[in-house]
């Protein structure tokens, strides 16, 4: 590669990120590829990063961790992978040997991490993305002929999150599920629901109202509901008869919204969470759990479901798309941080382009 610097947007420290010159990424180990970033997109785990708020990363670093690469350089021992492939890239690696990793929690894999969060790895708001170990199963996937990069991107952060948290939940056919806080992850929460575990009954809750607006017009809500304008006890009481939903979907991590998702969800259902919660001790209703046989799950995704949703969007069964609301080059990443970040302009997703020079 000729290109010895290249634009990423880097977290200097708390509060303070920029788009800056950066090396370009070269391999370092045999099984790396080196891929150049043809579609990225803002996860607000990465606006957290920025502000501070996810401590156990460390800086300067490059920020980033959705994208879809075309792959321009691989190591000598990679198998899997040629010079000109195009993938959607697993928003973190891991090794598959160490403890964590043989125990299932890739997430917390000793030789791995989340690409431009925890560990070590630099992240993909950049032109270029080193992927380590990239023949592991799981890490990349090859962008199906006819599909776009477009098609794909949210597939292994936005829709496993939401799988995970709905697997977590044992959603089954003809349940009911309440999803808390319709932002990326809870409209895929929505989506998958409908389409993928084929709920009876899906009602969305959010205090921005563009966003219900958006799960009822995409058909993937049945009943919206706004705490902000309705009385959230009132509006499931008539929603489910009084007894509440079978399991609730949890994604803001706060504590007002853990106790509404023990007050919805009905006796013996499970409240399922996916949120990284910014405050790190929160209080719970633990009391009403008790007598409700309330189940409470929680965790880091590890992409499970991912070749199944996979088919799902090739099929046509799956559509993100109205997700993705904007989108602009690299150049313009500043504004996609304020925007994105402080939910203004209808915003659900910022993609992000190549550089243009
Ligand atoms: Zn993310
Ligand atoms: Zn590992």
């Amino acid at each position: 590669m000729e290109q010895t610097t290249m634009k990423a947007l880097v977290y200097h420290e708390p509060n303070n990120y920029s788009l800056t010159d950066v090396p370009v990424p070269q391999i370092i180990e045999p099984t790396d590829v080196i891929g150049r970033v043809t579609l990225a997109a803002i996860c607000s785990s990465d606006i957290h990063t920025v502000k501070g708020e996810v401590e156990s990363t460390p800086y300067p670093k490059t920020i980033g961790h959705e994208c879809c690469v075309e792959i321009v350089e691989v190591g000598s021992a990679v198998k899997n992978y040629k010079v000109g492939d195009r993938c959607v890239v697993k928003p973190g690696s891991h090794c598959g040997e160490c403890l964590m990793c043989r125990l299932g929690l890739i997430a917390m894999c000793e030789n791995g991490g989340v690409f431009g969060s925890v560990g070590k790895l630099e992240g993909c708001h950049a032109e270029y993305i080193r992927i380590p170990v990239a023949d592991m199963e799981g890490q990349l996937y090859l962008i199906p002929e006819g599909m776009t990069e477009e098609d794909i991107i949210l597939l292994p952060d936005m829709l496993a999150t939401a799988y995970f948290g709905l697997n977590n939940a044992q959603l089954s056919e003809g349940q009911s599920v309440a999803v808390i806080g319709v932002g990326p992850v809870g409209l895929s929460a929505c989506l998958l629901a409908k389409k993928m575990f084929k709920a009876r009954q899906v009602i969305a809750v959010d205090i921005l109202q563009y966003r219900l607006d958006l799960a009822l017009k995409e058909g993937i809500a049945d009943i919206i509901i706004n705490p902000a304008t309705d009385d959230v006890a009132q509006k499931f009481l008539e929603a489910t008869g009084g007894l509440g939903v079978d399991a609730t979907i949890e994604t803001p991590g706060l504590e007002e919204t853990m106790a509404m998702a023990v007050a919805v969800t009905r006796p013996g259902g499970i409240v399922s969470t996916v949120a990284i919660f910014a405050d790190p001790i929160i209080k719970l209703p633990v009391v009403e759990m008790i007598v409700k046989n309330h189940q409470l799950k929680m965790g880091i995704q590890v992409c499970e479901g991912v070749p199944e949703m996979l088919e799902l969007i090739k099929d046509g069964t799956l559509n993100t798309n109205f997700m993705l609301t904007h989108k602009a080059p690299l150049n313009d990443i500043m504004k996609g941080y304020e925007i994105f970040g402080n939910r203004q302009d209808g915003c659900i997703k910022w993609l992000i382009t190549p550089y243009e020079r």
